[in-house]
């Protein structure tokens, strides 16, 4: 697996610093060996930085058993920044295609869908400065805990808008630093774009990350907010132990605004041998625990110890998780809102796959809430779907269930289309004009295209459905374009903003009608929006309008072609024209995923020269 690399790339040459300043400072004293694991089983740092051999596996490997949890820092009176040189190791690995376990798989896929369209969303109230980003695992495990501290923030900010993302923790723990300059700066660089000056983190991951990468942004904790406008919890009594977690372990603030929040609530606290800054992980730190789950239990073991039989707290939802097998340990926001249930142990978070679950219908919820000026959520990442194969299984399943009803209830007889059509045909041109209107109207109102596009093949059939067809969606899509150039600018530019339209704008700029080509024929955009978006760009209205027309045909052909043959599926006739229909649309559908595959590659390469 590992080859010597005597050119190291900009991680090698920062490792290289970190190894040296280690080497020649630390004085092997031990005061950072006695708490931790990690350093018990390797020796100090300076014996690893001595030994550390990039053409060795077993050297790279180690670097991924600390849990960057920070503490040996914090014990070291050289003052070395110890963190970051075993974080350093873990970014010099992956630069040199070396860090990559398959041990890992799991949080990177857990990543990847965190970021992807269909779990993001962005919902922005107008003048708002201050947003809510729940994070992962808080909305995954727990979506209530979400909708409660979000309606206590916007009792303080009624303003306060709310973000569900990844702050890409996984990929910056996992060294991978390329992915987390990517992804984080589109999220920081909207934020800010769209007016946001703060925001309020309930994970302590997200905390850090925003702490650390977030410039322009002020990163506050929800318990701070809540704290600081006079939250009442609910009130109850008892005695518990507050575990810190080990990354927010420089933010003492957070941990004076829990405990302030916990006193409130007329609960006592008796703390552990470590906690605030000094606090220990609690075995999940670092993703150890997915390389060298022993390891991890050592310090998930002493975390028992130290807790003693006592209650613990914590505000992290992975630590929850991670403590929760070693003592007895809830989450604050439960203790916060729902006292009584928390008690009685029927608090518990969610395990995968519900978490998913949860994730999609907390988004949902948010989704069809009123009251917010900005919706968005993230494009697509090369190799990531759009949204995901449910809605071509969900049409497939809802089209067996048609079938099945038609063909039991005796309905064929009222399926047939020869009788629809020869009654659309006593309606003369009229028939059409009125399709054409009604598809040419649909994208300026922001009417699905779908339904009437399927109702255009049944009724017109493969060939002059797919005339009307074509011709009424060419006429909408121009509408749209004409309204965003010549009449409504101001307002369609004030709703369009953020980078991802900022780039469609430059694009355009740079490759002209290719751009609107190629959006027509791989659907990174939503149809009706586009429509407007290019009307604010400089493509000349005509370059707009035949590139629409002719790329937008084969889409169309597929789906009349299908739909021309439905009624005959539905009641159970399979004819050459429906699957022509489905190869087509199977292969007018395989386009953005080709597009990707090819991109991703690209991209791969592009990094690897
Ligand atoms: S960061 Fe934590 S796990 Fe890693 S060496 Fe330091 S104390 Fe040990
Ligand atoms: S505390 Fe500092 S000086 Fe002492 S062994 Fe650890 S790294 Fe070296």
């Amino acid at each position: 697996m590992a080859t010597s690399h005597p050119i190291p790339g900009r991680a090698g040459q920062a490792l290289d610093q970190r190894l040296n300043q280690v080497r020649e400072g630390c004085t092997s004293c031990g005061a950072c060996t006695r708490d931790c694991a990690f350093l018990q089983k390797y020796g100090t740092p300076k014996r690893l930085a001595e030994t550390y051999d990039r053409s060795d596996p077993e050297t790279v490997r180690r670097s991924f058993e600390c849990s960057l949890c920070g503490l040996c820092e914090t014990q070291c009176p050289e003052g070395l920044e110890l963190d970051a040189f075993f974080l350093e190791m873990r970014r010099d690995a992956v630069e040199r295609g070396e860090g990559i376990f398959p041990e890992h798989r799991p949080l990177v896929t857990y990543e990847r869908l965190g970021t992807s369209p269909r779990f993001t969303l962005y919902r922005l109230p107008q003048g708002c400065r201050t947003v809510f980003f729940p994070g992962c695992s808080l909305a995954g495990t727990r979506p209530d805990g979400v909708r409660n501290i979000f309606a206590a923030l916007q009792k303080a900010e009624p303003t306060a808008g709310i973000v569900f993302d990844c702050c890409m923790k996984p990929s910056h723990m996992l060294g991978r630093e390329r992915q987390v300059d990517t992804m984080f700066s589109e999220l920081r660089q909207w934020l800010i774009e769209a007016g946001v000056r703060e925001v309020l983190v309930a994970c302590p991951n997200c905390q850090a990350m925003f702490a650390a990468f977030g410039a322009g942004l002020k990163v506050k904790t929800v318990w701070e907010a809540l704290d600081a406008a006079g939250f009442e919890p609910t009130p109850t009594h008892g005695v518990v132990t507050v575990h810190d977690p080990c990354v927010v372990r420089n933010f003492p603030a957070t941990h004076q605004a829990v405990r302030n929040l916990l006193r409130r609530q007329g609960v006592a606290i008796e703390e552990m041998a470590h906690s605030g800054t000094r606090t220990v992980c609690c075995g999940k730190g670092g993703a150890v625990d997915m390389l060298n789950p022993e390891l991890a239990a050592s310090w998930g073991e002493l975390r028992k110890e130290e807790a003693a039989g006592r209650w613990v707290v914590t505000y992290c939802a992975g630590c929850v998780q991670g403590l929760g097998r070693y003592t007895s340990t809830d989450h604050l926001v439960d203790l916060l809102f729902a006292p009584e249930q928390t008690l009685a142990g029927r608090k518990k978070g969610a395990a995968a796959p519900f978490t998913y679950v949860n994730r999609l219908l907390l988004k949902r919820s948010f989704k069809r809430k009123e009251g917010f000026a900005v919706t968005k959520e993230r494009n697509p990442q090369p190799g990531q779907p759009a949204r995901g194969p449910w809605k071509p299984i969900l049409a497939a399943l809802l089209l067996i269930a048609a079938v099945a009803a038609v063909q039991l209830s005796g309905g064929t007889q009222y399926l047939q289309q020869e009788r629809l059509q020869a009654l659309i045909g006593s309606y003369g041109a009229l028939a059409p004009a009125a399709y054409v209107l009604l598809y040419a109207l649909a994208p300026v109102l922001f009417l699905p295209g779908l339904p009437i596009t399927i109702v255009g093949g049944i009724v017109f059939g493969p060939v002059w459905g797919v005339v009307y067809t074509i011709v009424g969606a060419t006429a909408g899509a121009s509408l749209a374009f004409l309204v965003a150039r010549y009449v409504a600018r101001d307002w369609v530019a004030a709703k369009l903003t953020g980078p991802r339209w900022d780039k469609l704008d430059r694009e355009v700029a740079q490759h002209g009608w290719k751009v609107v080509a190629f959006t027509r024929l791989i659907p990174a955009f939503p149809f009706n929006l586009l429509n407007y978006a290019f009307g604010l760009t400089s493509v000349s209205f005509l370059q707009y309008l035949v590139a629409t027309f002719v790329c937008m045909l084969p889409a169309c052909i597929a789906y009349i072609v299908f739909s021309s043959s439905l009624l005959g599926l539905i009641s159970g006739k399979v004819s050459p024209t429906a699957l022509v229909g489905i190869v087509l649309i199977a292969l007018v559908s395989l386009l953005p995923v080709a597009y990707r595959k090819i991109k991703g590659r690209t991209a791969v390469e592009a990094g690897q020269e």
